[in-house]
């Protein structure tokens, strides 16, 4: 390899690190990695974006399916954290997901409501990530009622509604994991869900606490809270704050080791 052959990989090397990072690319970055063919100089040492911890399965002990509500990842595994996010009510803030999703490499688990549009707006970015097993669909409800106020047969058909829904934006089975809304369910909500397959209600241990708009000083606070290895935590793709907030969130998912998984990472498919 010549001279000039190693500092056109290198700079193509330099190029792809900022790719990965969730970073956007700005002109200031592309400036940097425009090195004049020609240079002898050392070469540019651009900054890198907050990196997404490398997928390793060998971190990862699997567990079945649980036979029942989770609220936790069962300890055991090493720095693994599950990131999930409800209900997609803002399209700009669900597409802005989506892409930060795509752009960064991280894995992520979503629960899908149903009745919001923005999810066949995401669709075209999440579906080959879907595919791909980056991403997991889960179930939120298509209308996100109290699922205790309604009937056994009214759970069921609203699930089988969002399942439906589901599985023609992205083309997977959704079940067995729901998350009922509010976190709201008692034993025969969750029997009713079990019987059309919705056997394991997905809670949360730690909180983004973003289901509405909230200051980003306060989402990173609980992101600094309960980012913690083993954790299910809950965010929304509601309100704008979390979109200005990927490149920091992702600061301390590296800064402290933690992988982020889907359900079935961890639970098999
Ligand atoms: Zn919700």
């Amino acid at each position: 390899m010549d001279r000039r052959t190693f500092i056109s990989s290198a700079v193509g090397l330099g190029a792809t690190a900022l790719l990965c990072g969730c970073a956007r690319l700005s002109p200031s970055d592309l400036a940097a990695t425009a090195l004049p063919q020609a240079s002898l100089g050392p070469l540019p040492v651009t900054a890198p974006g907050p990196q997404v911890i490398p997928f390793d399965a060998g971190r990862i002990v699997r567990q079945g399916v649980p036979s029942g509500p989770i609220y936790g990842l069962p300890e055991g595994s090493k720095d693994i954290v599950a990131w999930t996010v409800d209900d997609g009510f803002n399209s700009d803030v669900t597409v802005a997901y989506a892409e930060f999703v795509r752009d960064s490499g991280i894995r992520m688990s979503f629960f899908v409501c149903g009745k919001a549009e923005s999810w066949a707006n995401a669709a075209p970015i999440l579906r080959p990530l879907v595919e791909s097993g980056q991403v997991q669909m889960a179930n939120h409800t298509h209308m996100h009622s109290n699922l205790l106020n309604l009937s056994d047969g009214q759970i069921q058909a609203d699930l089988m509604e969002n399942h439906e829904i589901i599985r023609g934006l992205f083309g997977v089975d959704a079940k067995p994991y729901f998350r009922p809304p509010f976190g709201f369910y008692d034993d025969r909500v969750a029997a009713a869900a079990a019987g059309v397959g919705y056997t394991v209600p997905v809670l949360w241990n730690a909180t983004l606490s973003d289901s509405g708009e909230i200051p980003p000083p306060t989402l990173m606070q609980f992101a600094d809270r309960y980012m913690k290895a083993d954790n299910i935590v809950l965010g929304h793709a509601n309100a704008w704050p979390v979109t200005t907030l990927y490149p920091q969130l992702l600061r301390i998912l590296e800064d402290r080791n933690l992988m982020a998984v889907t359900l079935n990472d961890v639970y098999g498919a």
